[in-house]
């Protein structure tokens, strides 16, 4: 059991106001991790002049490190986090002005897939908070236009919304159709245990690795991705799920019998590869 590779496929690095990559990373092997997908950080949460840009290749750079000097496989994923349209909107910038800045970040954040420096785009979406009809019209663009540009780099999306169930699953599998981006591709970051396909809709749904949601999830099937959203900001302790909460929570259902070892590889390896389209060579 301890032979198959485990995969966090949300989990934050900050080398500025957290631990950084190889203390997360060393942290996360320990427990038996192996392989670790790391969107960038939010432009604020790393510093008050950050672009997107440099938060982008922050992660990239941090990728890197943790392949060079520790034994967890990870992997890049870059975007504009739908916050900081908000963020934006609320410091007086201009509406056009804002997604303009927007979709320019996510244009960059292509280039970086298409240069093998990330796996895929996101996280992107809505906010998990009420905004005004016209900014949201604004979001579901962006989305929309994120989708494009999946499209064409044949890479996934990391989808972040609003608390979700199979109505947005719907629509976000509408958009993608639309767009002609195969559903599977739009990944569902911080989803419940929308496992069944009336529920997601085809999306990939990456799963909360908290105790009842997987267990929920996992009698519905092994059609799901495991994540924690650890955000490694030290201001802010115990926000989200450890570092250590997929690989720990994987063998502990593996040594109750809730989860069978197949069943872990298909969630761990064989879904992060299709879905990515990458070799885990593990
Ligand atoms: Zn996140």
């Amino acid at each position: 059991m301890d032979t198959i590779p485990l995969t966090d496929n949300h989990i934050h690095i900050d080398p500025i106001n957290g631990e950084g990559p190889i203390e997360i990373a060393n942290k996360f092997h320990r427990a038996g991790g192996s392989c670790m997908i790391i969107p960038n950080k939010p432009t604020w949460t790393v510093n008050n002049d950050c672009s997107f840009q440099e938060s982008m290749e922050l992660v990239v750079e941090n990728v890197n490190e943790i392949n060079k000097s520790t034994l967890v496989k990870a992997f890049a994923v870059v975007g504009a986090h739908p916050a900081e349209l908000s963020r934006r909107l609320k410091s007086g910038m201009d509406i056009k002005k804002a997604e303009l800045l927007m979709r320019n970040a996510l244009k960059n954040a292509q280039k970086l897939v298409l240069e093998d420096k990330a796996v895929a785009i996101g996280e992107i979406g809505r906010p998990h908070y009420d905004v005004s009809v016209e900014e949201l019209k604004v979001h579901n663009r962006i989305i929309i236009y994120a989708m494009e540009l999946a499209k064409d780099a044949k890479c996934p999306i990391q989808l972040h919304t609003e608390t979700a169930g199979p109505k947005q699953f719907l629509e976000f599998a509408e958009m993608a159709d639309t767009v002609g981006i195969p559903r599977n591709r739009i990944i569902k970051h911080f989803s419940g245990p929308c496992v069944l396909e009336e529920e997601n809709h085809g999306l990939t749904p990456s799963l909360i690795a908290t105790k009842n949601v997987i267990k929920e999830g996992l009698k519905k099937g092994n059609n799901f991705l495991m994540e924690t959203d650890y955000l490694d900001d030290k201001t802010r302790p115990g926000a989200v799920l450890g570092p250590k909460t997929v690989p720990r929570r994987t063998k502990e259902f593996i040594r109750q019998g809730i989860l069978s070892k197949e069943d872990a590889y298909k969630i761990h390896v064989d879904n992060i590869e299709n879905t990515y389209r990458i070799d885990l060579n593990l």
